[in-house]
């Protein structure tokens, strides 16, 4: 059996912290396996990045530094991917399920005839000699097994089911890599990322979610109520998909199964029904809170806690006595 092949996920020229959960997962593969794993990162002008990733004990750390990658694009990363899992021999080629990896893994995928589990949760053991892969189906209404039977196979991780991966002292080999992906026959250019611009944390990365709903009625009340409440707990702003689809705030604020999932230590659901499709985005959340005015709101069966009341009210009087409390 061939290797691991981590692909290390960059973001405006830093190290995209997720990656360390596709470090661990490989990690994991090698403990059932005994497989070692190897990081492929391809960027511009990266080389603290590569040195930062030489730490995770890879075997090798593989750099594409070439200004073709300042900014991603998927046919030459996809090139590069394939062209380095080839060439080491990888059995498994594995990253994080963020919209990097969902729009480039699949065509890594493509390339290389390999079966691909996305969105994994867990390494459950072996099945006739072949890792037997734990992902939710369905809205995470069910939790599928997944044995993948091609010789090489693709997986996307969930970052907030793998813990980030820990510092070591020894370092990996660095080494230069040319894989192909600046010259594919397919035309690539990069024109723009309109990116939101944002001094509160990532939403998949905050330890504490602030999360509204259909139920504060417009988007300047959206604002008005989550704001305050974001600010008294230093967290990151969320949404149902019903608040995105009625236009009170972007949509990479949506949680749930067509949007981000987050797992925080904190996620406060307010004026929030709880569909199946939004608890798929959120359920994993250490402590979940809820503030509903409806008792018999279904996002009350997996809250931690509750609050029966009107938003408009107890949202406002629970960020002041947060920031009373902790000033
Ligand atoms: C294929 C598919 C994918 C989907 N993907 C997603 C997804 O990724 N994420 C997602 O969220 N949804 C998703 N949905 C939609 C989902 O089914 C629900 O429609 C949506 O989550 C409902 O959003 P909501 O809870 O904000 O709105 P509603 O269900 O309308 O609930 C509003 C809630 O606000 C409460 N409320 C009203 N006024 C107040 C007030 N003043 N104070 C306190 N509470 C108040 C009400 O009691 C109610 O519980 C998807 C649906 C489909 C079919």
């Amino acid at each position: 059996m061939g290797g691991i092949l981590v692909v290390a996920e960059v973001r405006d020229g830093k190290l995209f912290s997720g990656t360390l959960s596709a470090v661990q997962f490989a990690q994991q593969v090698g403990q059932q396996t005994g497989a070692a794993f190897d990081i492929f990162v391809a960027g511009s002008n990266i080389g603290s990045i590569a040195e930062e990733l030489s730490y995770y004990g890879a075997k090798k750390v593989l750099v594409e530094d070439n200004p073709v990658f300042a900014h991603y694009l998927a046919p030459g990363f996809a090139a590069s991917v394939a062209a380095a899992a080839k060439q080491l021999g990888s059995s498994y080629v594995a990253g994080t399920a963020t919209t990097f990896g969902k729009d480039l893994l699949p065509r890594v995928a493509v390339r290389l005839g390999a079966g691909m589990a996305s969105e994994v949760t867990e390494i459950v053991g072996t099945r006739n000699g072949r890792l037997v892969f734990k992902r939710p189906m369905w809205a995470g209404n069910i939790v599928g097994h997944v044995v993948v039977n091609t010789d090489v196979v693709v997986v996307s991780v969930r970052g907030t089911d793998f813990d980030k991966a820990v510092k070591l002292a020894n370092r990996s080999e660095v080494v230069p890599f040319t894989g192909g992906g600046a010259n594919t026959r397919v035309q690539q250019r990069f024109i723009s990322f309109e990116q939101t611009a944002s001094e509160r944390p990532d939403l998949t990365e905050a330890a504490v979610v602030v999360a509204g709903g259909r139920g504060l009625k417009d988007g300047p009340n959206f604002f008005k109520i989550m704001e305050p409440l974001a600010d008294s707990l230093n967290a990151a702003i969320g949404a149902s998909r019903a608040a995105v689809d009625a236009g009170f705030c972007p949509n990479d604020l949506q949680v749930g199964q067509t949007g981000k999932v987050v797992a925080p230590q904190l996620y406060v659901a307010v004026a929030i029904s709880g569909a199946i499709q939004h608890l798929a985005g959120m359920k994993n959340s250490k402590t979940i809170v809820a503030i509903n005015k409806d008792k018999e709101a279904p996002i009350f069966q997996i809250a931690d806690y509750g609050l029966v009341g009107d938003a408009f009210k107890v949202v406002p009087e629970l960020a002041d006595a947060i920031k009373r409390a902790r000033s």
